[in-house]
């Protein structure tokens, strides 16, 4: 078992315990080391509440990273379950004490601190993955497989939205922990809704088609008073080779629980994935004949089977997406300790790179926003 630290995602935290349940699902990994809290105090005590190791129960990450670098069985990666503007940080001091990291998205809050970061993650060598949540569902990775297969011809346009209604008022204001730190710029980043959950749609977007981003223009606004950055994003995309994109993504769709949704369109059909119904891939063929394709049938690419957990008809999900994400940085983590090139499970996997293009990706968009006439610009990483 690869032995897994993190750093966030202490007592009331969101992201954090998902990971913990995702890590455990495959019996890859065990949780032996955490600072959880920002109050060290509440991260020691939420340490030892998990089972944890009185002496592996730290305060802070400087502490989990002296405390681990000593040891023999030191952790093999540590998860970073922070908001935004701390990734950097904790990161960086990570692998440059030689650990590997998993770094929740956006990479960072600023654009040049996720250049810097994928700097020093590609001349360390360090494993640094990124949690791209929907990357990890088996239909999605059909999805990548049907397109790549030429399925669908030359793609045409896509559209992919990322609609929520958590934040259709201003919970920031009365004490919504969450929504605090997401809705002010110094520790959020530029972007509300299009760094929050945009990136997601972006890096599902060019995950399954392939397809590199020439350049975008955007609209965003913020629709509850006294918000300090955007609530609901449109960005109009072209990609390399013609093709066009259209991405939303709101904090105040009432009616979205969490309605990720990609549609691809191409020259000879299109496909649909709606992350609420994650288990059904739909493909419309030139002839109109829509099939669904579900999780578990017979003809599903490699990719995907070996994502799948349990027979047809028995649903999979969130988790198991997450567990997904874990089992890949797992085999890649191992293929790098023992010098070999991963299976197909550790491969296509989210990393530092993907992480800068989403922050790069944020940053034109709102450039592009407050600038005279919302001109068409080009992330400097695509
Ligand atoms: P949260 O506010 O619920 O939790 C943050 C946790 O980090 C808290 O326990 C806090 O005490 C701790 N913390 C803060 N600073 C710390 C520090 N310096 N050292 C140790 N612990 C510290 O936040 P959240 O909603 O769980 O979001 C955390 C991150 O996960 C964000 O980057 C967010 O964008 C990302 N996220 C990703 C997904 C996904 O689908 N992959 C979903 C939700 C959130």
């Amino acid at each position: 078992m690869l032995r897994l630290g993190m750093v966030g995602g202490g007592q009331g935290a969101y992201i954090g315990n998902i990971h913990r349940l995702a890590s455990r699902l495959d019996g890859q990994w065990q949780l032996v080391a955490g600072a959880f809290d920002v109050d060290p105090e509440r991260g020691r005590a939420f340490a030892i509440s998990q089972g944890l190791d009185p002496a592996r129960s730290y305060g802070t990450y400087a502490e989990l990273i002296a405390g681990e670098a000593g040891r023999e069985d030191r952790v093999d990666a540590v998860a970073i379950c922070t908001p935004n503007f701390t990734h950097y940080p904790i990161a960086k001091a990570l692998i440059e004490a030689g650990f590997d990291v998993i770094c929740e998205k956006p990479l960072t809050a600023t654009l040049e601190d996720a250049v810097a970061l994928e700097k020093l993650a590609r001349e360390s060598g360090r494993f640094v993955g990124v949690t791209y949540t929907y990357s990890g569902y088996p239909m999605v990775h059909e999805a990548r497989v049907r397109v790549a297969r030429g399925e669908l011809g030359a793609i045409r346009t896509v559209q992919v939205e990322y609609p929520l209604e958590w934040m259709a008022t201003a919970i920031e204001q009365s004490g919504n922990a969450q929504a605090a730190w997401r809705t002010d710029p110094k520790k959020n980043g530029r972007g509300g809704s299009i760094g929050d959950i945009g990136t997601h749609a972006y890096h599902l977007a060019g995950f399954v088609t392939g397809l590199t981003l020439e350049s975008l223009t955007a609209d965003l606004a913020t629709f509850v008073g006294g918000r300090a950055l955007d609530d609901n994003a449109h960005v109009m995309m072209r990609y390399q080779g013609g093709a066009r994109g259209l991405l939303w993504s709101s904090q105040v769709a009432i009616g979205n629980s969490n309605g990720v949704r990609l549609r691809v369109f191409g020259e000879k059909g299109s496909l649909q994935w709606f992350q609420e119904q994650p288990n059904e891939l739909v493909f419309t063929p030139l002839d109109g004949r829509v099939q669904i394709i579900k999780r578990g049938a017979d003809d599903l690419s490699e990719d995907a089977r070996l994502r799948i957990r349990t027979p047809p008809g028995h649903p999979e999900g969130y988790l198991e997406a997450f567990a997904n994400l874990y089992a890949g940085f797992a085999e890649a983590i191992r293929a790098r300790q023992e010098g070999r090139e991963p299976s197909l499970l550790g491969q296509n996997l989210p990393l530092a790179y993907d992480g800068l293009k989403g922050v790069a990706f944020v940053e034109a968009v709102v450039d592009s926003h407050e600038a005279e006439g919302q001109p068409w610009l080009t992330p400097v990483a695509v």
